[in-house]
C-alpha cells in the first residue's frame, strides 16, 4: 500500500462492478422486526403487501435470509450509464484541515437526479415494468426521489404520479420541473385529490405537508387505480438492499488499494444511503471478521435515532401503511421546515434501527448552520457543491478529522456524499445572508409525536 500512491479518484472497471446486491439482514443475529398489519397486528404477508408493492419487491422486502440477490442485467446496464460512482480521496480537504486523517468520499451526485436515489428508482421501475404494470405512485420530499423515479419510469415507459410535500413543491420549483420534463405528473401534498389529503387539510389547514402525509396520498392512489403500485425511495429494506451498490463499490475500490477504513459516516433520513454504504462493512463486523466505527448523522431538527423511541409506528401520517418497528418521533411529528428536505422523515429504516439498538453503530445529530458551514468549507476546497443532506456527513467527517489532528492519529475516514446542492440554493442563500436558524424541537414538541404512537402489545 505504501508504495502505491492513492489516486484522487478510485474508479472500478465495468467488469469490476457488483453484479449482486448484498442483504445485510442475512448476517444480522437480531433481525429487524417484521412489518405489521395495522388492523390485525400480525406480520404482513406477501399477499397483503402485493396489493401495494410489486411482487418481486415484496419478496425482497420479506427475505431476511438470502445474503445476495442478482442484479438483473437490464438494471446493470442502466447502472453503467452513471456508475461506478467515484470514490474520491479528499486530498484538498485533508490539506485545508491540516489533519493526518485520510478522508475518502463516495460521490453519488453524478447523475441528472443528483443523488443516490436513482440506484433504487431504476430497480423499482424495472420490477414494475416486468410485472406488466401501467405505472407507479410515490411521494417526494425535497424532490430528489421524485426526480430519480421520473427518470427511471421514462426509461422503462411507465406512468409516474408524484405527491410532492407542499413546502418543497413551492420552494423547489426546479426539481418539480425536472420531474415534469421526464414525464411525471406532480401534485402538491396534502391535496384535494385523495380522501386522506382532504382529511389532513380539514384538520390542519395551511399545513406545509410532510413526507408521512404525502406517502398516505400516494398509497391511496396506488391502491385505488388499476395497474398501479406504490414505490418508496427510502426506509424500506428493499431500498436499502438496492443501495448496497454504494457500499459494494466502495469496498471494491478500497480493496484494490488495500485500504481499510476506521470510520464510515453517512447522513440518515430514512436510512437508505447510510444502510447501503455500510452494509458490506457491517456484514464483516457482524460475522466477526473486522471492526469498523459507523456513524449516522441526522439533523437536530428531526432527531429520530438520537432522541426518538424504538417502537412500532405508522410509516405515514394517514395511518394506512403497515406498522414498522423503528426509531421514530411519531408519525404525527412535523419537523420545522428544515432545509435538508431529504432528512425530514419521522422514522428510520428498521434495519438501521435494529443495528443502532444493538449498539453496532453510533448516531449523532448536528445543527443546520454548522452543516452549511461545513458544506461551504468543503465546496471551496473539493469543488463539489454538496446537497444539504450530504453535508451532514461532511460536518461529522470534518469533526472526526479534526479529532485526529488533536490526537495525532491518521485514521481513515470514509463518508457518503449523497448528492449535489444545485437545487438547494435558496437554503445556501439563507446561510450566506446569515438568516438561517437552528430550530431544535423541545421535549414538549417531541411529546406530541410520541403521544400518537400506536399501542402495540405483542
Ligand atoms: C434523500 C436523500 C438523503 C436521505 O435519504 P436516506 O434514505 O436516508 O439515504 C440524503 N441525501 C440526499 C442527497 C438525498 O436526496
Amino acid at each position: 500500500m505504501s508504495d502505491k500512491k492513492i489516486p484522487y479518484k478510485i474508479y472500478l472497471e465495468e467488469s469490476e462492478m457488483p453484479k449482486q446486491w448484498y442483504n445485510v439482514r442475512a448476517d444480522m443475529k437480531n433481525k429487524p422486526a417484521p412489518l405489521l398489519n395495522p388492523a390485525t397486528l400480525k406480520p404482513m404477508t406477501a399477499k397483503e403487501l402485493s396489493t401495494v408493492f410489486c411482487d418481486e419487491l415484496v419478496q425482497q422486502e420479506l427475505d431476511d435470509k438470502t445474503p445476495y440477490f442478482d442484479i438483473p442485467v437490464e438494471i446493470q446496464d442502466f447502472y453503467k450509464m452513471y456508475r461506478p460512482s467515484p470514490l474520491v480521496r479528499a486530498y484538498c480537504l485533508e490539506k485545508a484541515l491540516d489533519t493526518p486523517a485520510k478522508i475518502y468520499y463516495k460521490f453519488e451526485g453524478n447523475n441528472t437526479s443528483g443523488s443516490h436515489k436513482l440506484n433504487s428508482a431504476i430497480a423499482q421501475a424495472y420490477y414494475a415494468k416486468k410485472q406488466g404494470l401501467k405505472g407507479v405512485t410515490t411521494e417526494t420530499g425535497a424532490g430528489q426521489w421524485g426526480t430519480a423515479l421520473s427518470m427511471a419510469c421514462s426509461y422503462f415507459g411507465l406512468d409516474c404520479k408524484v405527491y410532492m410535500v407542499k413546502c418543497s413543491y413551492e420552494q423547489k420549483p426546479f426539481r418539480r420541473e425536472v420531474m415534469r420534463t421526464y414525464g411525471a405528473n406532480v401534485t402538491p401534498s396534502p391535496s384535494e385529490t385523495t380522501n386522506v389529503g382532504r382529511q389532513i387539510l380539514a384538520k390542519h389547514p395551511g399545513t406545509t405537508g410532510s413526507l408521512g402525509c404525502a406517502i398516505s396520498e400516494a398509497v391511496e392512489t396506488a391502491t385505488s387505480l388499476e395497474g398501479y403500485r406504490y414505490v418508496l425511495g427510502s426506509v424500506l429494506t428493499q431500498v436499502l438492499l438496492h443501495q448496497s451498490i454504494i457500499g459494494l463499490e466502495t469496498k471494491a475500490a478500497l480493496d484494490k488499494y488495500n485500504i481499510t477504513p476506521d470510520i464510515i459516516i453517512g447522513c440518515a433520513g430514512g436510512g437508505s444511503n447510510l444502510g447501503g454504504l455500510i452494509s458490506p462493512f457491517m456484514g464483516e463486523k457482524l460475522r466477526g471478521e473486522k471492526n469498523y466505527h459507523f456513524i449516522a448523522v441526522e439533523p437536530a431538527s428531526c432527531p429520530s435515532l438520537t432522541r426518538g423511541r424504538y417502537a412500532y409506528d405508522f410509516c405515514d401520517t394517514g395511518m394506512i401503511c403497515p406498522l414498522a418497528k423503528m426509531y421514530t418521533l411519531g408519525s404525527g411529528f412535523i419537523p420545522s421546515s428544515n432545509h435538508a428536505g431529504g432528512l425530514r422523515y419521522h422514522g428510520m429504516s428498521s434495519v438501521v434501527s435494529q443495528l443502532y439498538d444493538d449498539k453496532l453503530m453510533e448516531a449523532v445529530c448536528v445543527e443546520q448552520t454548522s452543516v452549511f458551514k461545513a458544506a461551504t468549507q468543503f465546496a471551496r476546497v473539493e469543488g463539489i457543491l454538496p446537497a444539504p443532506e450530504s453535508s451532514h456527513a461532511i460536518k461529522v467527517a470534518i469533526d472526526e478529522a479534526l479529532k485526529c489532528k488533536e490526537s495525532g492519529k491518521d485514521k481513515t475516514i470514509v463518508f457518503g456524499l449523497t448528492g449535489t446542492g444545485y437545487f438547494d440554493l435558496v437554503a445556501y442563500q439563507k446561510f450566506n445572508d446569515g438568516l438561517m436558524d437552528d430550530y431544535i424541537p423541545t421535549e414538549d414538541d417531541l411529546a406530541v409525536g410520541f403521544a400518537g404512537l400506536p399501542k402495540v402489545e405483542l
